[in-house]
Protein backbone atom coordinates (compact mmCIF):
# COMPACT_ATOMS: atom_id res chain seq x y z
CA UNK A 1 0.00 0.00 0.00
CA UNK A 2 0.83 3.52 -0.24
CA UNK A 3 1.63 4.33 3.12
CA UNK A 4 2.85 0.52 4.37
CA UNK A 5 -0.49 -0.44 4.71
CA UNK A 6 -2.80 -2.36 3.41
CA UNK A 7 -0.88 -5.37 2.60
CA UNK A 8 -1.51 -8.68 0.96
CA UNK A 9 -1.08 -11.05 3.61
CA UNK A 10 0.95 -14.02 2.37
CA UNK A 11 0.76 -17.60 4.16
CA UNK A 12 4.19 -15.64 5.80
CA UNK A 13 2.64 -13.02 6.80
CA UNK A 14 -0.63 -14.57 7.81
CA UNK A 15 1.35 -16.68 10.54
CA UNK A 16 3.32 -14.62 12.17
CA UNK A 17 -0.16 -12.12 12.42
CA UNK A 18 -2.32 -15.17 13.67
CA UNK A 19 0.71 -15.55 15.96
CA UNK A 20 0.26 -12.57 18.41
CA UNK A 21 -3.29 -13.39 17.89
CA UNK A 22 -5.88 -14.88 20.65
CA UNK A 23 -9.50 -13.72 18.56
CA UNK A 24 -10.47 -13.11 15.22
CA UNK A 25 -14.09 -11.12 14.66
CA UNK A 26 -16.07 -12.11 11.75
CA UNK A 27 -18.43 -10.08 9.66
CA UNK A 28 -20.70 -12.46 8.37
CA UNK A 29 -22.39 -11.40 4.67
CA UNK A 30 -19.63 -11.06 2.08
CA UNK A 31 -16.89 -12.78 4.16
CA UNK A 32 -18.13 -16.22 5.01
CA UNK A 33 -21.43 -16.08 2.63
CA UNK A 34 -23.03 -14.34 0.28
CA UNK A 35 -26.90 -14.89 0.94
CA UNK A 36 -27.20 -18.02 0.87
CA UNK A 37 -24.01 -19.57 -0.25
CA UNK A 38 -20.86 -20.12 1.26
CA UNK A 39 -17.72 -18.37 0.40
CA UNK A 40 -15.75 -21.57 -1.24
CA UNK A 41 -12.79 -22.64 1.43
CA UNK A 42 -14.53 -20.04 4.33
CA UNK A 43 -15.63 -22.94 6.47
CA UNK A 44 -12.40 -25.24 6.22
CA UNK A 45 -10.54 -21.76 6.94
CA UNK A 46 -12.97 -21.48 10.67
CA UNK A 47 -12.15 -24.77 11.11
CA UNK A 48 -8.71 -24.71 10.69
CA UNK A 49 -8.61 -21.74 13.11
CA UNK A 50 -11.21 -23.13 16.39
CA UNK A 51 -8.21 -26.44 15.62
CA UNK A 52 -5.52 -23.83 16.19
CA UNK A 53 -7.27 -22.51 19.79
CA UNK A 54 -8.26 -19.22 18.37
CA UNK A 55 -11.39 -17.57 19.70
CA UNK A 56 -14.19 -16.74 16.80
CA UNK A 57 -17.00 -14.09 16.90
CA UNK A 58 -19.19 -13.13 14.54
CA UNK A 59 -20.51 -9.55 14.19
CA UNK A 60 -22.85 -8.38 11.98
CA UNK A 61 -25.50 -5.83 10.79
CA UNK A 62 -28.23 -7.75 10.42
CA UNK A 63 -30.65 -6.88 12.55
CA UNK A 64 -33.35 -8.89 10.78
CA UNK A 65 -32.02 -12.27 12.23
CA UNK A 66 -32.22 -13.43 16.00
CA UNK A 67 -28.51 -14.96 17.09
CA UNK A 68 -30.29 -18.43 17.13
CA UNK A 69 -31.14 -17.92 13.45
CA UNK A 70 -27.32 -16.51 12.97
CA UNK A 71 -25.79 -20.26 14.72
CA UNK A 72 -28.27 -22.26 12.93
CA UNK A 73 -27.06 -20.47 9.56
CA UNK A 74 -23.28 -21.28 10.50
CA UNK A 75 -24.27 -24.83 11.34
CA UNK A 76 -26.05 -25.08 8.08
CA UNK A 77 -23.87 -23.65 5.94
CA UNK A 78 -20.70 -25.53 7.13
CA UNK A 79 -19.38 -23.27 9.82
CA UNK A 80 -19.67 -25.01 12.84
CA UNK A 81 -20.17 -23.82 16.28
CA UNK A 82 -23.33 -24.76 19.36
CA UNK A 83 -26.89 -24.80 17.93
CA UNK A 84 -30.13 -25.40 20.14
CA UNK A 85 -31.78 -22.89 22.78
CA UNK A 86 -29.70 -20.27 24.14
CA UNK A 87 -27.03 -20.93 20.65
CA UNK A 88 -25.15 -18.34 19.04
CA UNK A 89 -22.89 -16.78 22.32
CA UNK A 90 -20.34 -15.84 19.39
CA UNK A 91 -22.94 -13.78 17.44
CA UNK A 92 -23.11 -9.94 17.79
CA UNK A 93 -26.10 -9.23 15.47
CA UNK A 94 -27.82 -5.67 15.84
CA UNK A 95 -30.94 -7.10 16.83
CA UNK A 96 -28.87 -8.52 20.02
CA UNK A 97 -26.88 -6.11 20.54
CA UNK A 98 -30.11 -3.10 20.23
CA UNK A 99 -31.62 -5.17 22.92
CA UNK A 100 -28.02 -5.03 25.49
CA UNK A 101 -28.42 -1.00 24.96
CA UNK A 102 -31.94 -0.62 25.50
CA UNK A 103 -31.71 -2.55 28.59
CA UNK A 104 -29.08 -0.28 29.99
CA UNK A 105 -30.76 2.71 28.48
CA UNK A 106 -34.42 1.68 29.69
CA UNK A 107 -33.80 0.49 32.93
CA UNK A 108 -35.39 1.50 36.31
CA UNK A 109 -38.44 3.53 37.05
CA UNK A 110 -40.41 0.06 37.78
CA UNK A 111 -42.42 -0.09 34.51
CA UNK A 112 -42.26 -2.38 31.99
CA UNK A 113 -39.96 -1.07 29.11
CA UNK A 114 -41.80 -0.91 25.54
CA UNK A 115 -40.17 0.05 21.96
CA UNK A 116 -41.73 1.45 19.12
CA UNK A 117 -40.22 -1.26 16.15
CA UNK A 118 -40.01 0.01 13.08
CA UNK A 119 -38.33 -3.75 12.13
CA UNK A 120 -38.44 -7.52 11.93
CA UNK A 121 -39.66 -9.97 14.11
CA UNK A 122 -36.26 -10.79 14.93
CA UNK A 123 -35.48 -7.67 16.15
CA UNK A 124 -38.54 -7.51 18.61
CA UNK A 125 -37.84 -11.19 19.89
CA UNK A 126 -34.47 -10.16 21.09
CA UNK A 127 -35.73 -7.23 22.66
CA UNK A 128 -38.81 -9.37 24.27
CA UNK A 129 -35.87 -11.95 25.48
CA UNK A 130 -34.54 -8.83 27.68
CA UNK A 131 -37.67 -7.79 28.91
CA UNK A 132 -38.69 -5.09 26.17
CA UNK A 133 -41.61 -5.34 24.92
CA UNK A 134 -42.25 -4.01 21.22
CA UNK A 135 -45.58 -2.62 19.40
CA UNK A 136 -45.25 -1.54 15.52
CA UNK A 137 -43.75 -4.61 13.78
CA UNK A 138 -45.66 -5.72 10.81
CA UNK A 139 -47.26 -3.59 8.06
CA UNK A 140 -49.13 -0.83 9.14
CA UNK A 141 -51.59 0.71 7.20
CA UNK A 142 -52.45 4.84 7.36
CA UNK A 143 -55.90 5.31 8.98
CA UNK A 144 -57.89 7.89 7.94
CA UNK A 145 -57.82 10.22 5.06
CA UNK A 146 -55.64 13.31 6.35
CA UNK A 147 -53.47 14.48 8.70
CA UNK A 148 -56.04 15.46 11.61
CA UNK A 149 -57.01 11.82 11.92
CA UNK A 150 -53.78 10.59 11.16
CA UNK A 151 -52.84 12.73 14.11
CA UNK A 152 -56.17 11.18 15.79
CA UNK A 153 -54.87 7.32 15.87
CA UNK A 154 -53.96 6.57 19.59
CA UNK A 155 -50.27 6.43 21.07
CA UNK A 156 -49.58 3.07 22.88
CA UNK A 157 -48.76 4.34 26.11
CA UNK A 158 -45.39 3.67 28.22
CA UNK A 159 -43.22 3.68 24.88
CA UNK A 160 -39.68 4.33 25.70
CA UNK A 161 -37.93 4.22 22.57
CA UNK A 162 -37.94 4.58 18.75
CA UNK A 163 -35.79 1.91 17.18
CA UNK A 164 -35.13 1.81 13.15
CA UNK A 165 -33.84 -1.59 11.91
CA UNK A 166 -34.39 -3.16 8.53
CA UNK A 167 -38.29 -3.38 7.73
CA UNK A 168 -39.60 -3.90 4.80
CA UNK A 169 -43.22 -2.57 5.40
CA UNK A 170 -41.54 0.77 6.36
CA UNK A 171 -44.18 3.13 5.53
CA UNK A 172 -45.06 7.13 5.88
CA UNK A 173 -47.28 5.64 8.37
CA UNK A 174 -44.60 3.94 10.41
CA UNK A 175 -42.75 7.15 10.10
CA UNK A 176 -45.48 9.27 11.08
CA UNK A 177 -45.95 7.32 14.54
CA UNK A 178 -42.11 7.26 14.63
CA UNK A 179 -42.02 11.05 15.04
CA UNK A 180 -45.09 11.18 17.32
CA UNK A 181 -43.43 9.16 19.80
CA UNK A 182 -40.35 10.89 19.61
CA UNK A 183 -42.27 14.10 20.26
CA UNK A 184 -42.75 12.74 24.15
CA UNK A 185 -40.29 13.54 26.62
CA UNK A 186 -37.60 11.48 27.13
CA UNK A 187 -38.33 8.77 24.42
CA UNK A 188 -34.69 7.93 23.13
CA UNK A 189 -34.29 7.06 19.27
CA UNK A 190 -32.18 3.92 18.07
CA UNK A 191 -30.62 3.22 14.89
CA UNK A 192 -29.46 -0.82 14.47
CA UNK A 193 -27.08 0.75 11.41
CA UNK A 194 -26.27 2.84 9.24
CA UNK A 195 -25.95 0.02 6.32
CA UNK A 196 -26.58 2.65 2.84
CA UNK A 197 -27.40 -0.40 0.68
CA UNK A 198 -27.47 -4.03 0.96
CA UNK A 199 -25.95 -5.85 -1.95
CA UNK A 200 -27.32 -9.10 -2.96
CA UNK A 201 -25.97 -11.88 -4.96
CA UNK A 202 -25.03 -10.89 -9.09
CA UNK A 203 -23.92 -7.24 -8.10
CA UNK A 204 -27.38 -5.69 -7.18
CA UNK A 205 -28.69 -4.19 -4.62
CA UNK A 206 -31.71 -2.86 -2.24
CA UNK A 207 -31.98 -0.25 -0.22
CA UNK A 208 -30.22 -0.55 3.29
CA UNK A 209 -31.48 0.26 7.02
CA UNK A 210 -29.73 3.62 6.96
CA UNK A 211 -32.32 4.84 4.27
CA UNK A 212 -34.94 4.69 7.22
CA UNK A 213 -33.07 5.69 10.42
CA UNK A 214 -32.22 8.69 7.97
CA UNK A 215 -35.94 9.60 7.08
CA UNK A 216 -37.09 8.87 10.40
CA UNK A 217 -33.65 11.46 11.74
CA UNK A 218 -34.99 13.85 9.15
CA UNK A 219 -38.85 14.07 10.31
CA UNK A 220 -37.38 14.25 13.72
CA UNK A 221 -34.81 16.48 13.96
CA UNK A 222 -32.09 14.98 16.01
CA UNK A 223 -29.45 12.16 15.42
CA UNK A 224 -30.01 8.34 16.39
CA UNK A 225 -27.80 6.26 18.44
CA UNK A 226 -26.56 3.83 16.10
CA UNK A 227 -25.74 0.36 17.53
CA UNK A 228 -23.82 -1.25 14.23
CA UNK A 229 -20.38 -1.23 12.80
CA UNK A 230 -18.75 1.39 13.03
CA UNK A 231 -20.05 2.34 16.46
CA UNK A 232 -18.04 1.03 19.17
CA UNK A 233 -20.84 0.44 21.03
CA UNK A 234 -21.24 -2.63 19.01
CA UNK A 235 -17.55 -3.90 19.59
CA UNK A 236 -17.95 -3.28 23.72
CA UNK A 237 -20.95 -5.67 23.68
CA UNK A 238 -18.12 -8.20 22.23
CA UNK A 239 -15.29 -6.74 24.43
CA UNK A 240 -17.38 -7.06 27.34
CA UNK A 241 -18.74 -10.94 26.63
CA UNK A 242 -15.52 -12.01 25.39
CA UNK A 243 -13.17 -10.07 27.61
CA UNK A 244 -10.99 -8.92 25.14
CA UNK A 245 -7.78 -7.54 24.39
CA UNK A 246 -8.04 -5.47 20.83
CA UNK A 247 -4.25 -5.76 20.58
CA UNK A 248 -4.58 -9.33 20.24
CA UNK A 249 -7.92 -9.09 18.32
CA UNK A 250 -8.42 -9.43 14.42
CA UNK A 251 -11.10 -7.52 12.41
CA UNK A 252 -11.80 -9.20 9.29
CA UNK A 253 -14.85 -7.42 7.20
CA UNK A 254 -15.75 -6.85 3.72
CA UNK A 255 -16.46 -3.14 3.87
CA UNK A 256 -14.22 0.15 4.83
CA UNK A 257 -16.83 2.15 5.89
CA UNK A 258 -18.79 -0.29 8.43
CA UNK A 259 -16.17 -3.60 9.35
CA UNK A 260 -12.57 -2.09 8.47
CA UNK A 261 -13.34 1.64 10.24
CA UNK A 262 -14.74 -0.28 13.45
CA UNK A 263 -11.31 -1.80 13.94
CA UNK A 264 -9.45 1.12 13.11
CA UNK A 265 -11.52 3.05 15.40
CA UNK A 266 -11.31 0.30 18.04
CA UNK A 267 -7.62 -0.46 18.17
CA UNK A 268 -7.75 -3.96 16.43
CA UNK A 269 -5.86 -5.06 13.38
CA UNK A 270 -7.96 -5.39 10.19
CA UNK A 271 -8.05 -7.99 7.41
CA UNK A 272 -10.27 -6.94 4.16
CA UNK A 273 -11.12 -9.80 2.36
CA UNK A 274 -12.35 -8.85 -1.48
CA UNK A 275 -15.36 -11.36 -1.96
CA UNK A 276 -18.10 -8.59 -1.03
CA UNK A 277 -18.39 -4.94 -1.11
CA UNK A 278 -15.48 -2.97 -1.18
CA UNK A 279 -12.07 -3.42 -3.61
CA UNK A 280 -8.63 -2.35 -3.63
CA UNK A 281 -9.57 0.50 -5.61
CA UNK A 282 -11.49 1.67 -2.99
CA UNK A 283 -8.72 1.58 -0.30
CA UNK A 284 -6.40 3.39 -3.09
CA UNK A 285 -8.72 6.31 -3.04
CA UNK A 286 -9.36 6.35 0.69
CA UNK A 287 -5.26 5.94 1.00
CA UNK A 288 -5.00 9.05 -1.70
CA UNK A 289 -7.71 10.77 -0.58
CA UNK A 290 -6.76 14.37 2.07
CA UNK A 291 -9.85 13.50 4.46
CA UNK A 292 -8.19 12.16 7.46
CA UNK A 293 -12.31 10.02 8.24
CA UNK A 294 -11.64 8.54 4.75
CA UNK A 295 -7.40 7.51 5.86
CA UNK A 296 -8.86 5.66 8.61
CA UNK A 297 -10.98 3.65 6.31
CA UNK A 298 -7.89 1.37 5.12
CA UNK A 299 -6.76 -2.06 6.42
CA UNK A 300 -3.63 -3.38 7.78
CA UNK A 301 -4.28 -6.46 5.38
CA UNK A 302 -5.99 -7.76 2.60
CA UNK A 303 -6.80 -11.18 0.95
CA UNK A 304 -8.42 -12.54 -1.73
CA UNK A 305 -11.02 -14.92 0.43
CA UNK A 306 -10.56 -15.94 4.04
CA UNK A 307 -9.62 -19.55 2.45
CA UNK A 308 -6.60 -17.78 1.68
CA UNK A 309 -5.63 -18.19 5.58
CA UNK A 310 -5.68 -21.91 5.41
CA UNK A 311 -2.39 -22.65 3.72
CA UNK A 312 -0.92 -20.47 6.93
CA UNK A 313 -2.78 -22.68 8.94
CA UNK A 314 -1.49 -26.19 7.77
CA UNK A 315 1.79 -27.38 9.88
N1 LIG B 1 -28.64 -5.62 7.09
C1 LIG B 1 -29.42 -6.58 6.58
C2 LIG B 1 -30.90 -6.46 6.71
C3 LIG B 1 -28.85 -7.70 5.94
O1 LIG B 1 -29.66 -8.66 5.43
C4 LIG B 1 -27.45 -7.77 5.83
C5 LIG B 1 -26.82 -8.91 5.19
O2 LIG B 1 -27.41 -9.96 4.93
C6 LIG B 1 -26.66 -6.74 6.39
C7 LIG B 1 -27.30 -5.69 7.01
C8 LIG B 1 -25.18 -6.75 6.35
O3 LIG B 1 -24.69 -7.75 7.20
P1 LIG B 1 -23.12 -7.93 7.50
O4 LIG B 1 -22.75 -6.88 8.51
O5 LIG B 1 -23.05 -9.34 8.04
O6 LIG B 1 -22.41 -7.78 6.20
CA1 LIG C 1 -20.49 -7.65 5.15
Amino acid sequence: GDDGRCVRLSADRAQALLADVDTLLFDCDGVLWRGETAVPGAPEALTALRAQGKRLGFVTNNSSKTREAYAEKLQRLGFGGPVGPGAGPEVFGTAYCTALYLRQRLEGGGVPAKAYVLGSPALAAELEAMGISSVGVGPEPLQGAGPAEWLAEPLEPGVGAVVVGFDPHFSYAKLTKAVRYLQQPGCLLVGTNMDNRLPLEGGSYIAGTGCLVRAVEMAAQRQAEIIGKPSRFIFDCVAKEFGLNPDRTVMVGDRLDTDILLGVTCGLKTILTLTGVSSLEDVKGNQRSDCSSRNKMVPDFYVDSIADLIPALED
